[in-house]
């Protein structure tokens, strides 16, 4: 089941709200757990690195694997937290992973955060990333195209390209960005950029910003 960002934002909310979290810019997952009264177990079970077991009172038991920087054991215990919130809203199973993981960034970056992010740093995002410490990064670009109205497109390996955008550009063909992804890259268009280069725990990341017409449009690629 594909959902609209609305859609995304108010099941993220419904378990915020839950927590009393709401009002915050960003959010550990951790601290989400806890005050769920979740029960964290460290023994993920084999070939997975999450699971979660949801009893008739709500209450989660959820398995993680505590290995890797935190950005990955942060993004696997928020897709966790994400399929309980789908749960809440009444979505029983059978949940889109896809889906789950943007829920999952919206909870880690709910729109108010991300906002004001962009309002006190511009697209400097060495300093958005600073903020969201311990958000994957492909997350803060996620949220950064669906709430700072910014085209992103990126590429990172072993997943291809991704492109996220606002909303009406929610069809997009990553595909056909790849071209313009690899001409940003080797150098013949950088125009009017800002570059970027960071490695937040969770990979080597590139990016730079073009800012022309109405809409920015951010190139991001992990190289390592
Ligand atoms: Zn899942």
């Amino acid at each position: 089941m594909v959902f609209t960002l609305a859609e995304r934002t108010g099941i993220a909310q419904n378990l915020l709200v839950l927590c009393g979290l709401q009002s915050e810019h960003w959010n550990e997952p951790f601290v989400i757990s806890s005050l769920l009264s979740a029960r964290l177990d460290p023994r993920a079970p084999s070939g997975c690195f999450g699971a979660i077991l949801i009893d008739e009172d709500d209450l989660a038991r959820i398995h993680l694997s505590m290995k890797g920087p935190s950005p990955h054991i942060n993004r696997r215990l928020a897709h966790e937290l994400a399929h309980l919130a789908l749960k809440l809203a009444g979505f029983e199973s059978g949940h889109d992973e896809g889906e789950t993981d943007a829920i999952a960034a919206n909870l880690m970056i709910p729109p108010a955060g991300m906002r004001w992010a962009i309002r006190r740093f511009g697209y400097n995002l060495d300093a958005i990333c600073e903020y969201f410490y311990g958000v994957p990064t492909e997350w803060i670009l996620r949220r950064l195209a669906e709430v700072g109205e910014v085209l992103v497109l990126a590429h990172w390996l072993y997943h291809g390209h991704y492109a996220f955008g606002p909303e009406d550009l929610a069809g997009l063909d990553p595909q056909g960005c790849a071209k313009a992804l690899r001409e940003v890259f080797v150098g013949q268009r950088m125009f009017g950029v800002k570059s970027w280069e960071g490695d937040r725990g969770d990979g080597q990341w590139r990016a730079v910003i073009v800012e022309r017409d109405a809409l920015p449009m951010l190139f991001a690629r992990k190289v390592g």
